[in-house]
């Protein structure tokens, strides 16, 4: 059975700036401050700067997919059907 990740991790230095719109321009860039840095320790988003026109900014490490969505859909449908069998089962033992 293929396990389904729910994020995918992604690079942000092949995306584009979201400023000027330049694909391959984003590098990574170092924290400034303390508040950076804490922000930093969380695995989820990085500090990048734009090479081409300054931007300075955080991007996410990682991605939805299509597959992720379903993956997500599924574990709802899963925790519905829990609920209802735990539910069912209460009921019908405690009166
Ligand atoms: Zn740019």
């Amino acid at each position: 059975m293929a396990v389904s990740k729910i994020l995918i991790s992604k690079n942000p230095i092949f995306d584009k700036c979201p400023k000027c719109k330049e694909w391959d321009s984003l590098h990574r860039s170092r924290a400034r401050s303390l508040g950076e840095n804490i922000i930093k320790m969380i695995p989820l988003w990085n500090i990048f700067r734009c090479k081409a026109c300054g931007w300075r900014g955080y991007r996410f490490t990682f991605t939805f997919t299509t597959e992720s969505l379903k993956v997500i859909s599924l574990y709802i449908v899963l925790i519905f059907i829990a609920a209802s069998i735990v539910r069912f089962a209460l009921s019908y033992f405690i009166k």
